[in-house]
């Protein structure tokens, strides 16, 4: 038996290239994917940032970022393109837009600082959407707008507390929508919680924050990041087949938990509903 040469590998070579080592996780055909997806971030805080980091240094072609608010000093223990200078002057959007070339070079970022209601219509121009909002009046809003799309898109949610996060990744109606889990009353008290936020100014200023800390952020970045490269690669063979990439499936229609106390983690269905109190999940769950 004749003893196998083993092949002269060029070190070299490896390093050439920005995204050799995703090439080298990914393949050829889907870091392309990749690179020619688009995505929509709502929310540009510390899930935001998060986000937009893994997914520029993954090659994303453009991400839409859309947030209303300036940075905040409280915002800087765990936000990667905020800057001290930042507070009160810079919008999210445009500290993110400025910093994230410096390390994702092929990703666009187009940054939109209004309210996603108030974001015109091109921002749904997307693969997919990514969710990292600290009210459920924007949930409430998104959802809805998404569900009046033909198709509505993916969409990816991240929530955290104190020392846990949980993810969400939905594709109605195939799935639950995100507030299929929501009831009449809670939708309710959201919309008229929202009301009283916006008459006053007072009840904005003093509503508690809770404890928040940079790797908590990150946690829920990586599992939202993770589940959103799964289904970029593989949604359009998904509505033409209904099947995914074989070791790439994502989550669809579950929730992902992770409790950083006790290193635990959950994963489970999320019902949908059909009495679900948003309309246009009730209507389009019959047509499916
Ligand atoms: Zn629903």
């Amino acid at each position: 038996m004749t003893k196998k040469e083993p092949t002269p590998v060029d070190l070299q070579f490896f390093e050439k290239n920005h995204h050799d080592r995703t090439r080298r996780w990914l393949g050829t055909t889907n870091l392309e994917t990749i690179q020619q997806s688009t995505v929509l971030m709502v929310g540009a805080g510390a899930v935001g940032n998060e986000v937009c980091k893994n997914l520029g240094l993954l090659g994303v072609g453009k991400i839409i970022l859309v947030d209303p608010d300036k940075v905040a000093a409280s915002n800087l223990n765990r936000c990667v393109f905020f800057r001290p200078g930042d507070h009160d002057v810079k919008y999210k959007v445009d500290a993110i837009a400025e910093r994230l070339p410096e390390l994702a070079t092929d990703t666009k970022l187009e940054p939109h600082p209004l309210p996603i209601q108030e974001a015109p219509d091109s921002v749904w121009d997307v693969d997919l959407v990514l969710v990292g909002v600290d009210n459920h009046y924007a949930r409430y809003l998104l959802n809805a707008k998404n569900l009046s799309l033909a198709p509505p898109l993916p969409v990816i949610n991240g929530a955290m507390g104190k020392d846990f996060v949980s993810v969400e990744v939905l594709a109605p109606p195939h799935t639950a929508c995100l507030v299929c889990s929501w009831s009449k009353d809670f939708v309710d008290h959201v919309v008229a919680n929202e009301v009283r936020t916006r008459c006053d100014p007072f009840f904005v200023d003093t509503v508690p924050r809770f404890p928040m800390i940079s790797f908590v952020t990150s946690v829920v970045g990586a599992v939202m990041s993770w589940e959103a490269t799964k289904v970029l690669v593989g949604l359009t063979q998904w509505r033409k087949t209904g099947q995914w990439q074989e070791e790439l499936e994502p989550a669809l229609g579950r929730f992902i938990q992770y409790d950083l106390h006790h290193h635990k983690s959950l994963t489970g269905l999320i019902m949908a509903n059909p009495r679900c109190a948003e309309i246009f999940c009730r209507d389009k769950r019959k047509h499916t």
